[in-house]
């Protein structure tokens, strides 16, 4: 596994992967491929970036060009690109199934090209749509209820088709929520946790009973890595194991975390197709590649408040950016560089 081509890597999952696996010895180089929207930032990968074995390359996944000239270079693909938040979805549908969808197309035609070895599409529970009871497995039917979870359904149906049709050796990892450092804060935990700080209110949707299954980033990467490493190619993996929170149970921590109280706490009305549960089972990783989630809810809401506490000059300039409050635009095709 040499060299790996990570997309979206200087976002929230992707720069947390970036810094876990450019320590791994038999990974030689790292190029990360990111757009750098209002959801990336090079800053989020640390001291990575100063890496004798990192490349970062300025560009779309939509660039047919550049893709497969990268492409060429690498033996691994991550694929983490993508549009990522729900509620700007329900305005731009057409930016997610652009990046989402098509964009995952571009990568998997240059991976063919090149005889990639290694394709590991990044997904999501939320393709499976609402469950009232039980748990979803990988062979479960995808029912995406709002446009986000459906372009990220469509690009992991496009992506596993390329390894029916061409032999493209591809896994799709689909974990729960995930949180934790460098997240960006228009997301639910980030957007609470800053908003709490400045002892600013928050606002709850409905009555707050949407269960979500909240994942440590890291515990999310380090499954994302053992899919790369052991995934047997045209297979989805679950990667769940977190904590399943109502939105008020959410809620509860976090203002426990933040030292504040159900004060700061309205409620609003709930947005739309906001599923009521979503839950997966994730035995076929854990048993067939080890995936066991290691951090607790605690420590890591802990964490990651103590880290927006300390960084607001990583964050305060995020809440106040327009581009950060307006849906996505179609995306420039930019230039490659360092
Ligand atoms: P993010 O929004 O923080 O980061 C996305 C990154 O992709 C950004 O750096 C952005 O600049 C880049 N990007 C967007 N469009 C691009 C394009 N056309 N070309 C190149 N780069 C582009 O997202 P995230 O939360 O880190 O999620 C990463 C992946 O994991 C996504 O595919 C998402 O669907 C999936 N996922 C996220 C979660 C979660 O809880 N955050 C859960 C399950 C799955």
């Amino acid at each position: 596994m040499k060299h790996v081509l990570v997309t979206g890597g200087a976002g929230f999952i992707g720069s947390h992967f970036v810094k876990r696996i450019i320590q791994s010895d038999d990974v030689a180089s790292v190029t990360v491929l990111d757009a750098l929207t209002y959801a990336g930032h090079i800053e989020n990968l640390g001291t990575a970036f100063l890496s004798p074995k990192l490349t970062f390359v300025h560009g779309n996944i939509l660039d047919a060009e550049l893709v497969d000239d990268l492409m060429a270079k690498h033996n691994a693909v991550v694929h983490f690109a993508a549009e990522s938040h729900v509620d700007r979805s329900f305005f731009a549908a057409a930016a997610f199934l652009e990046t989402n969808v098509r964009g995952t197309q571009t990568l998997l035609d240059a991976a063919m090209r090149h005889g990639v070895e290694r394709f590991v599409h990044a997904s999501t529970d939320e393709v499976y749509g609402p469950l009232l009871e039980g748990t979803a497995t990988e062979e479960f039917l995808l029912r995406p209820s709002v446009p986000y979870a459906a372009s990220k359904a469509a690009s992991d149906l496009i992506a596993l088709s390329y390894w029916q049709t061409y032999g493209v050796p591809v896994c799709v990892t689909r974990s729960s929520n995930n949180y934790g450092p460098y997240q960006h804060p228009e997301k639910i935990i980030p957007l609470f946790v800053t908003r709490l700080l400045r002892g600013e209110p928050v606002t709850l949707h409905g009555r707050g009973e949407h269960v979500r299954n909240w994942l440590h980033v890291e515990d999310n990467c380090a499954g994302v890595e053992a899919v790369l490493r052991g995934g047997a190619p045209g297979e989805v993996y679950n990667l769940g194991g977190g904590t399943d929170l109502t939105g008020r149970e959410l809620t509860e921590h976090l203002l426990r975390t933040c030292g504040a109280t159900w004060d700061a706490v309205t409620y609003v009305p709930d947005r739309p197709a906001n599923d009521l549960r979503y839950s997966i089972d994730w035995s076929k990783a854990a048993t067939q590649l080890g995936y066991r989630p290691e951090r607790s809810l605690e420590d890591g809401l802990a964490e990651t408040a103590d880290w927006y506490r300390r960084n607001p000059d990583r964050w305060a300039p995020l809440t106040r950016n327009p581009e950060a409050a307006r849906p996505p635009r179609s995306l420039p095709v930019a230039p490659a560089g360092r």
